[in-house]
């Protein structure tokens, strides 16, 4: 018998031990380590016979496992990563367990599209946002903001009467932007715009990334009417700062441009009462991108673009999968592949869907408060003790802070990284050398700050 026959007759032996070694990981994840060690040993032969599923289990656990670290764990504070609740994990798996092919709503004869149509009103829901806006799952906020920044290039096009989707795009798209994420202007260089063609717009003064709205006014003055694309922040990654959306809004009355927020992980404040005015003002927006995988943590990868339902065709000159006679006509009935990047997609809203659906609002608006708390917490450590310095002051829930003397930072973060009990990332900052703790994790606790804390003053004592 080959492996594939043996496999699906002790599909259910298979399926147990991966659900064991599953809930062993997720039950030890507190004290797995945040840094693994990565033996840099010979590459696996590819046998001619195969190992089986077991067999490779086994093989990976021995050469693998052990490294894995606890990325989705409560300490684990470096880049903005989120955790697994443990119904998007169940919505994960049952997604690769169905395998669907995500694409339109009827036609193609399953649910799944409109799994996604309903995750999407259930985001829409969370954040406060109006349901003028149509959506889809991509894989993270990179394409999250290219796809949005495909229909704004789209629509700086339709302003001349041109397409650019099918023209190509001659000439200078403007974009003004203050402190763009590094994706964005990634997406711009992949759109064909140019990420050297953004025009700055000053940050407002006193320490802030938010951009200064009357340099943003006079910039828009100086284009003589024509058409641009903003690109706003909702959460810079450094400070999370947010641009002011009300006085953008009334910006985006008085005059003709594209207005994309990247709310990446800053959006989550529109689930808390308590910061929701962090974001007041987005639902003027033309486009928004948020991340899945970092807070409303569900698995790697995972992302949503929002886009006003009035730029719908628009979106569909965009991303159409023309010339497929096959896939049928684009404009008899919906279909997500005429929407986003991707043709072919698993079901990707399912992991979203059940968290969604397993803690509801009050569960996000708790997660993302709680996480908030302990960002203060964190900083107020940090303010308390001198050898730190805050780089800014703590607006949602990411601390930057540095060394007072930066000669030991590098070798602060290394030596704290290796400890294996907490993880954070270096930054650079006003062009300060820094580091950056982002809590975006529904399991972090009180107790895992002590943790680091007690890590932290052991190191400036060994220095
Ligand atoms: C993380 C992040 C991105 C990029 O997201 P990916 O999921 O890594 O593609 C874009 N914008 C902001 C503000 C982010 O925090």
């Amino acid at each position: 018998m080959n492996h594939l026959d043996k496999d699906l007759a002790q599909l259910d032996e298979i399926l147990n031990q991966v659900q064991k070694q599953s809930s062993d990981y997720l039950s030890q994840l507190h004290s797995r380590p945040t840094t693994g060690k990565i033996n840099p040993d010979h590459t696996a032969a590819f046998s001619d016979e195969g190992l089986g599923t077991l067999g490779s289990l086994e093989y990976f656990n021995k050469r693998f496992e052990p490294a894995i670290v606890a990325s989705s764990g409560p300490r684990y504070w470096g880049f903005v990563t989120g955790g697994t609740t443990p119904a998007a994990i169940a919505g994960d798996w049952l997604a690769s367990v169905y395998d669907q092919n995500t694409q339109s709503v009827k036609g193609n004869g399953d649910i799944s599209a409109t799994i996604e149509f309903e995750t999407i009103k259930l985001l829409l829901s969370l954040f406060n946002l109006p349901e003028d806006f149509f959506g889809g799952f991509v894989t993270g906020a990179t394409i999250s903001n290219f796809t949005c920044l495909g229909s704004a290039r789209q629509w700086i096009g339709k302003q001349s009467g041109r397409d650019f989707a099918k023209e190509g795009v001659s000439g200078l798209i403007k974009v003004l932007s203050a402190t763009p994420h590094s994706s964005a202007m990634k997406s711009l260089a992949m759109l064909g715009m140019g990420s050297n063609n953004i025009i700055k717009v000053d940050v407002l003064p006193g320490n802030r990334e938010a951009l200064d709205v009357t340099d943003l006014e006079n910039k828009i003055i100086a284009l003589n009417g024509e058409p641009f694309i903003l690109i706003s922040s909702a959460g810079t990654v450094n400070t999370v700062d947010f641009d002011d959306f009300l006085a953008i809004q009334k910006l985006h009355d008085k005059y003709n441009f594209w207005w994309h927020i990247d709310a990446a992980f800053g959006g989550f404040a529109g689930c808390s009462p308590k910061h929701q005015h962090l974001v007041a003002g987005w639902e003027q927006a033309d486009s928004i991108t948020v991340d899945c995988h970092k807070w409303l943590n569900v698995p790697y990868e995972s992302a949503v673009f929002f886009v006003k339902r009035k730029h719908q065709m628009l979106q569909m000159e965009t991303f159409q999968n023309a010339n497929a006679a096959y896939l049928g006509n684009p404009l008899e009935y919906f279909n997500y592949l005429n929407f986003l990047p991707e043709n072919s997609r698993r079901l990707k809203a399912l992991p979203a869907w059940f968290s969604l659906m397993s803690y509801g609002k009050l569960g996000y608006q708790q997660v993302v408060e709680s996480n908030v708390d302990h960002a203060l917490l964190f900083a107020k450590f940090i303010e308390s003790n001198e050898a730190f310095e805050m780089l800014a002051p703590v607006r949602l829930n990411t601390v930057c802070f540095s060394l007072r003397d930066k000669n030991y930072l590098d070798e602060f973060l290394y030596r704290l990284n290796t400890t294996g009990k907490v993880f954070m990332t270096a930054t650079i900052y006003n062009g300060v050398k820094g580091i950056r703790a982002a809590f975006v994790n529904w399991r972090t606790s009180a107790i895992d700050i002590q943790i680091a804390i007690d890590e932290m003053n052991k190191i400036l004592t060994e220095l």
